[in-house]
């Protein structure tokens, strides 16, 4: 099988490709898309990676292409309408990147309530010159509720590493949990104006569909409390970044800790002048150790799908 790569990623997770097929992939970086469509063109397998666009422009030049094995939980990247009509088969990697996405949520709760950039960056410009009892304060997470929209996989993680830090936990999702499941994750479903209006962080764990893009809009910030955070590790398009702003602006909301954006790696003008708002480059899951977990559970997709077993995290 004649596999392509687009991105360099650790060859530590792929030594079962690497020595029983023929692997390409660049030595650092990525592949432009045009290399990409270049290469794809007598490909058997796409590795491909959740920041980069699979359109049906890329597919159609590889009449071979029966396989998609995507890099990441999240695979709004790629056109699954026409994977679909090609009888392409898709896969993800959601178990590598459920705690670290987790772990980073808690840690952009703990930054922009705690005020932790705002005071490293402002101690560096030597703008700190008040270190007076009641200066500088933040808010303490313990006994604040947490609402978290999306509870699956990351939803899940996230509340039980709020809990340890005593924060309530509310959440809602489409479908709710059963009873016994929410006994044992110590939350309840509320409807979605209900988690607005009650919670004290609101943080964002749903797929980006059709139907969430822009689920966070001027409507929803005017219900949060002025003195709510909204925490954003899913997808950009989620939240309408321009509300956002605007919600910051107007004092609707105490503050923000986002991880993806709109337009990426573009990011809203405004949003770079509030100290209240904690912005980093999509890096919810950018630890070693994960990038290793990912790139061995994506070549374990493929080489179940080339031995014809049944694909682990199969999504198409
Ligand atoms: P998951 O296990 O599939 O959970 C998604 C949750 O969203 C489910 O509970 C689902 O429940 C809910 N949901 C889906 N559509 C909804 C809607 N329209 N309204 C309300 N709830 C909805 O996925 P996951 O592994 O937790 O990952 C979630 C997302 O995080 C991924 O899709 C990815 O985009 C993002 N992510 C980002 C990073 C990063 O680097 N920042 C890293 C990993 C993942 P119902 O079906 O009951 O609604």
């Amino acid at each position: 099988m004649k596999i392509l790569i687009t991105q360099y990623i650790p060859t530590e997770g792929l030594r079962d490709l690497l020595e029983n097929h023929e692997v390409i992939m660049p030595e650092t970086g990525g592949f432009t898309f045009e290399e990409q469509k270049e290469h794809i063109k007598d490909t058997d397998i796409l590795l491909s990676l959740f920041n980069s666009p699979v359109p049906k422009e890329l597919m159609e030049v590889a009449p071979n292409l029966k396989m998609i094995s995507n890099f990441g939980v999240g695979y709004n990247n790629i056109d699954l309408n026409y994977a679909k009509e090609r009888g392409v088969i898709v896969s993800n990697t959601p178990d590598p990147v459920t705690l670290p996405t987790a772990e980073h949520s808690m840690g952009l709760i703990l930054a922009v309530m705690r005020r932790i950039s705002e005071m490293d960056r402002k101690l560096r410009e030597g703008k700190v010159a008040d270190w007076k009892v009641m200066s500088n304060l933040g808010n303490t997470l313990n006994e604040k509720t947490l609402g978290i929209i999306g509870l699956g996989k990351i939803g899940q993680a996230t509340a039980k590493l709020a809990q340890a830090f005593g924060m309530n936990v509310l959440y809602y999702s489409r479908n709710q949990k059963s009873e016994t499941e929410e006994q044992e994750l110590n939350t309840v479903w509320v409807a979605l104006d209900d988690l607005l209006r009650s919670s004290d962080v609101v943080s964002l764990h749903v797929p980006l569909t059709a139907e969430t893009k822009h689920m966070i809009c001027t409507k929803e910030f005017q219900l949060m409390k002025n003195s709510a955070y909204i925490i954003n590790t899913a997808r950009g398009p989620v939240i309408d970044e321009k509300a956002l702003a605007n919600a910051l602006e107007n004092r609707e909301i105490a503050g923000a800790g986002i991880d993806v954006f709109e337009e990426e790696p573009k990011i809203h003008e405004k949003l770079f002048g509030f100290d209240n708002v904690v912005l980093t480059p999509h890096i919810a899951t950018g630890t070693i150790e994960t990038r290793i977990e990912t790139a061995k559970c994506a070549a374990d997709n493929i080489m179940a799908f080339i031995a014809g077993e049944e694909v682990p995290n199969r999504v198409l």
